[in-house]
């Protein structure tokens, strides 16, 4: 089996389609980083080896701002799209109130709620996934609301959220908005010169880059003073204080450009990839259904419900696929799906849902050997617990 990506396991290959967890690093990062890595320098020093790591950086940034269609200077370098997140809701949080969507990744939701308690409204979703645009109106009515945080792509379903209305909507009531772009950077074009959003978070491992390494971006006519939420040395221009990762963000830069270079070719090959999994996992599993927007939703993921058969035990019973059941990125979270259970989906579908992410070294082979595991691993876990005749739920 030639699959795009292996780990060294005493079961042999193993599919990887977790891509919404983490992308595996591209090659053009990691020959960066080690580039990067072999340089000494602090890039806030005045000598030349300061210079040096501080040119390392300022390639980065234009190479980021390149991807997102942003002026390099509107970028403040963090670890990551769970410290952006907490610093939008710590910085512009005056004491009004905070509208988020109800399918928010706990990296907004908890920040929130732990940056301006009490004062949080969640919006629900239709059952297709994107925030109700009429419940949204309805949120803010009355005013008084600080922020807007709506996620441009899920992280479960990988919805699109229809951005430009949102914008509209919580612009016209005279609040800030942010949007948790995690999902969707890297994957689909993002031009913030056309999209008018005040604030943007994102994470370089989710496309390609290293884990630990991540970006927010600040739209300069928001005129938002820095409010750190780490004191220290004011790094990046007093936004976020401490030694800068010089090799994470070169690295970043260098998924961020391989990204943006390759976006025309790899999303429509990636979206061909999705379907024929998607499709063949539908015609193999009687019962089976795909959940969220079809039309309006990233090209490298789908959520799929195997009804009777709970998606941990599927997990187990694959273990030459790589796949998560919910969303892997909170480790430990115990009950089904928050995102699933905000689509309508009851408790035991939830749990019986698995999501399958692809992204660029995902190839048919991968694809070609999980629609022979799944649908056997699915049919083997409803014999094992009598659900053999599974039919479609009315
Ligand atoms: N937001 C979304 C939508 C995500 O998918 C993730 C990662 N799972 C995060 C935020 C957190 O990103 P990071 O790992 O960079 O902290």
């Amino acid at each position: 089996m030639k699959t795009g990506l292996t780990v060294s396991d005493s079961i042999g290959s193993v599919v990887y389609l977790d891509y919404n967890a983490t992308a595996p690093l591209r090659p053009e990062a990691t020959v960066a980083m080690v580039d990067a890595l072999s340089t000494v320098g602090n890039a806030s020093s005045q000598h030349a080896y300061g210079r040096a790591a501080a040119n390392h950086v300022d390639i980065a940034r234009r190479r980021v701002a390149g991807l997102l269609g942003c002026s390099p200077g509107e970028l403040v370098f963090t670890a990551g799209a769970t410290e952006a997140n907490n610093l939008v809701l710590y910085a512009a949080s005056r004491g009004g109130r905070i509208v988020v969507g109800a399918t928010e990744h706990p990296a907004v939701l908890e920040a929130a709620r732990a940056h301006a308690p009490g004062t949080v409204t969640m919006v629900p979703v239709t059952r297709d996934g994107a925030v109700d645009l009429v419940a949204l109106s309805d949120a803010l009515r009355g005013g008084g609301v600080d922020v807007v945080s709506v996620m441009a792509a899920n992280n479960e379903t990988g919805v699109l959220s229809d951005l430009p209305r949102v914008i509209e909507l919580a612009h016209a009531a005279g609040a800030v908005v942010h949007t948790d772009a995690t999902q969707l950077v890297g994957k689909l074009p993002v031009d913030l010169a056309e999209l008018d959003v005040d604030l943007l978070s994102l994470s370089a491992h989710k496309f390609g880059g290293p884990q630990g390494v991540g970006a927010l971006f600040v739209r300069r006519s928001l005129r938002l003073a820095a409010r750190p939420l780490l004191h220290g040395g004011g790094h990046e221009k007093g936004w976020r204080a401490g030694t800068t990762n010089v090799a994470g963000i070169v690295g970043m830069g260098a998924a961020a450009l391989a990204a943006n270079i390759g976006l025309d070719v790899e999303a429509p090959r990636v979206r061909a990839l999705r379907d024929k999994l998607e499709r063949c996992l539908l015609d193999s599993v009687p019962g089976s259904w795909r959940n969220g927007s079809l039309e309006h939703r990233l090209p490298g993921v789908t959520s799929i419900t195997f009804p009777g058969a709970p998606a941990d035990a599927v997990l187990a019973a694959m273990p030459t696929v790589a796949a998560s059941d919910g969303s892997a990125c909170h480790s430990g979270a115990l009950g089904p799906s928050h995102v699933l259970l905000a689509m309508g989906m009851s408790r035991l579908d939830a749990e019986s849902t698995i999501r399958f992410s692809l992204g660029h070294a995902t190839t048919d082979a991968d694809i070609d050997h999980a629609i022979q595991a799944v649908p056997d691993a699915v049919l083997r876990v409803r014999a094992a617990l009598g659900n053999a005749s599974k039919r479609v739920p009315a």
